[in-house]
Order: C-alpha cells, then sequence, then structure tokens
C-alpha cells in the first residue's frame, strides 16, 4: 500500500454510478478521479498516475478491455492494478477481462460493503490470474478476433462519415458558389450605376468634399468594390476547393505579367513609399497558363508584401529558369514570418493580425484581409502544375527580417 491517500481513477459512463463509488472509497480515505470515457481514461492515466484503475468494460466508444490494453502499453501504467467492473455476468468475463489486461474483476451491481475491502486487496498486490495455459491462448484468441471485427466496424462507420461529409461538403460549396454568382450580377449593377453617376457632370460635389453628392456617390463605389473583391475570392476559394477552378490556357510571358500586377499595386496605393524591383525576367521562356489567374496570384502575394512591409521598405520580384520549370521570387523587406506559421498562412481564413485591429484595406500597412489570399495564390498556381512556399527567418516588426514568397511555374514540355 501507498502512504498517502491511494489515488483510483474510476472510468465509469454512468454518472450515478460513478458517484456512488466515489462516495464510498472516499468515506474510505481514497482519492477518486472519475474520467467518462475511454479516450478520457488513457490522457488522465497518463496524467495523474494512478495507484489502482477501476475499469467499467460497457463503456462507448473504446470499451473498458480496450482502454485496459491501451493503458498496459504504457511503461508506467504496466504494473498499476486494473479491476473490471461489469454488469454483464457472461461465462469467460472473467478470463476475457484477465486476457485484456486486468488483475481482477468485480461484478455489477457492486456489493458497497465489500468494495473497500476489494479495493484495498488489490492495491495491497492481489492479483488474479488465468491458470491453464491451453484456456489462456483460446481467450486470447477470441479477444484479438474481436479486436479486429471491431477496428472492421470503427473503419465502416468512418468511411461511411466521411462519404456524408463529402456530400455536405459538396452541398455546401454549390451553394457558396450559387450564392457568389446571385451576389455577383447586382454588384455590378450598383458599381456600374455608380460610375454612369460619376461621369454626370450634373453631380455636384468632388470626390475629395466630404459630403458632397459626388464625394457619397464615390464612397458607395468604393465599397461595392470590396464587396465584390470579397465575393470574388469566396467564390474562388470554394471553385479551387471543389477543384472546380477552370484556366484558360496560353503562353504568358512572366516580365509583362509582373510588370502589370505592380502598375495595378501601386496605382491602388499611391501614399506607400514602397520601391519595387524586378530581376532577371525579362529573358525567361513564357510559361503555359491562364493569364489572368495568375494575375490575381500574384497580385495576392504582391498586394501582401505591400502590407507586410512598412514604408521605406523595398519588393522585388525575380525569376529564373531551373531545369523545365521558372522560379519566381517575391522578396519583401517586411515584418517576417515565424516559422511555424509558414505552412498555415495558406490555410483559408487565416490571417495573423487581431481581426478586431482590422482596417479593411488592401494595401495599407498590416491592413487587414480575410485571409483568403493565399489560399487562392497556392490554389491557382497548384492548378498550373506549380509550387508555392514561403522563407522568412521570423517576425520581427523592428528589425523587420522580410519575407521571400516562391513559386515554381512548370515550363510546357519541348516537342
Ligand atoms: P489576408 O487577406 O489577411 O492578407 P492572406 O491569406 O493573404 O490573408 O495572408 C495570410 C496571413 O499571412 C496574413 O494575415 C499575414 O499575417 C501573413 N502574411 C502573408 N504575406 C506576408 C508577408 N509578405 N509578410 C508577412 N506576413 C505575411
Amino acid at each position: 500500500m501507498v502512504d498517502r491517500q491511494p489515488r483510483i481513477l474510476y472510468v465509469e459512463d454512468d454518472p450515478s454510478s460513478a458517484m456512488l463509488v466515489k462516495r464510498i472509497l472516499e468515506a474510505e480515505g481514497f482519492g477518486v478521479v472519475i474520467a467518462e470515457d475511454g479516450i478520457t481514461a488513457l490522457e488522465m492515466a497518463q496524467q495523474i498516475n494512478p495507484d489502482l484503475v477501476l475499469m467499467d468494460i460497457n463503456i462507448s466508444g473504446l470499451d473498458g478491455y480496450e482502454v485496459t490494453t491501451r493503458l498496459r502499453s504504457i511503461e508506467t501504467l504496466q504494473s498499476v492494478p486494473i479491476v473490471a467492473l461489469t454488469a454483464a455476468t457472461l461465462k469467460g468475463d472473467r478470463e476475457r477481462a484477465l486476457i485484456a489486461g486486468c488483475n481482477g474483476y468485480i461484478p455489477k451491481p457492486i456489493d458497497v460493503d465489500r468494495l473497500p475491502e476489494q479495493v484495498r486487496s488489490y492495491l495491497s498486490g492481489f492479483r488474479e490470474q488465468i491458470e491453464s495455459a491451453e484456456e489462456k491462448s483460446e481467450y486470447l484468441t477470441e479477444y484479438s478476433r474481436r479486436l479486429v471485427e471491431r477496428l472492421e466496424d470503427k473503419i465502416r462507420e468512418l468511411q461511411k462519415a466521411h462519404e456524408e461529409l463529402q456530400r455536405i461538403d459538396k452541398v455546401k460549396t454549390d451553394f457558396v458558389v450559387l450564392a457568389g454568382h446571385e451576389l455577383r450580377t447586382p454588384l455590378t449593377v450598383i458599381y456600374g450605376y455608380t460610375q454612369l453617376l460619376l461621369a454626370d457632370p450634373r453631380i455636384p460635389g468632388s470626390e475629395e468634399e466630404e459630403g458632397s453628392p459626388r464625394y457619397l456617390i464615390a464612397q458607395v463605389a468604393k465599397a461595392t468594390q470590396r464587396l465584390s473583391q470579397v465575393v470574388e475570392d469566396i467564390l474562388n476559394v470554394s471553385m479551387i476547393d471543389a477543384d472546380r477552378l477552370e484556366l484558360a490556357m496560353d503562353p504568358v510571358f512572366l516580365d509583362q505579367l509582373v510588370q502589370s500586377v505592380i502598375a495595378d499595386i501601386t496605382s491602388l496605393a499611391p501614399d506607400r513609399d514602397l520601391t519595387f524591383g524586378m530581376e532577371g525576367l525579362e529573358d525567361l521562356p513564357p510559361v503555359m497558363g491562364d493569364g489572368r489567374r495568375l494575375h490575381q496570384a500574384l497580385w495576392n502575394v504582391l498586394s501582401n508584401a505591400m502590407k507586410y512591409t512598412p514604408d521605406g521598405g523595398r519588393i522585388t520580384v525575380s525569376g529564373r529558369q531551373v531545369e523545365d520549370a521558372i522560379h519566381l521570387k517575391v522578396q519583401d523587406t517586411g515584418i517576417g514570418i515565424d516559422p511555424e506559421e509558414r505552412e498555415r498562412i495558406f490555410e483559408r481564413f487565416y490571417v495573423l493580425e487581431n481581426t478586431l485591429l482590422h482596417r479593411s484595406s488592401k494595401t495599407a500597412f498590416k491592413g487587414g484581409g480575410l485571409g483568403l489570399g493565399l489560399t487562392v495564390a497556392r490554389g491557382i498556381i497548384e492548378a498550373h502544375g506549380g509550387k508555392i512556399w514561403a522563407e522568412s527567418p521570423g517576425r520581427d516588426e523592428q528589425r523587420l527580417p522580410g519575407t521571400t514568397f516562391h513559386i515554381l511555374l512548370p515550363l510546357p514540355a519541348s516537342p
């Protein structure tokens, strides 16, 4: 027996049984911790290192036999007495429990008067065993067969659940795509009308004069454009998820592409003091790709470089041919990315900044986004058979270590 108060882990999914046993044993000076299912029991056992485990056999999920076998495989728990509790008193239950790794067996309903004594005897070293080797091997075979059958059932259940999830996921994607298309049309109409109004000289005021009719219309136009971009991003991610991104393939010259992306981005943020550079792009052979999509992918990467680089910084796009691919690098002198975030930033809706502090801007320093930009960029690059990844020494807003995005785009096979 241990000197301090003995700790008992009681695995039981029925709360009233759990409470009853807990009370009885606590009244006798034992410490009792309850685990409601097998997985919790496995975690708790490793945390609290119990002196004894009382194991209800008929629990849902992993059953008591399986939990026992698993507990026995944990080094620190190999010699802890595990006592099975079960209401089903079929022939062979005792042997099954012993084969699974239990040291004894207490039938349910529990005899409350005897329980503390039974527990004490196990704590002082009492162990039950199967004597006959023949019997032991018979039960072992039966137990292994049962485990495999349970595993088979579980795999079938998982397969079914997986198919159901795929179906639900498709319904969701179909809905998002449909809703996206439905939203797109009225947004285009609103934006079109704002442009018509702004072109009308009868509209008084100016776009800079706050509160004037022209200013108000310009604000509506801007908000509509932003909303269209959000809808577009959501649509794109859904198409990428569903493998429905359609590409119109043509030869694409990367120097022209990068130049037009840079021109686009800088025109959106004339107030940002950033230098853009291009290196080694003129001599590259064209890749086969969807120019509009590739523009979008690069736009997302470059607008991030802009958002996460403070004023005074530099953003360089360089390219070179490596065997049968073009290797593009988008390098910035910005705040950088921590190593553990480098993959996660490509996940959908993943943003590192505090979303409560979001300035909804595509270009301002640390301006917030939906966290879809890189998901879309990766989807597009991968649809082209390419790869995209990020490299950075870490995030540091003072030292500005910078980030480099690498993009590999395959070249068409030579004839
Ligand atoms: P968002 O719409 O928020 O820009 P993205 O998917 O484009 O979403 O980017 C995800 C996150 O990756 C950003 O919130 C940002 O924290 C980080 N990130 C992306 N590019 C850079 C970069 N060049 N430098 C530092 N952090 C970056």
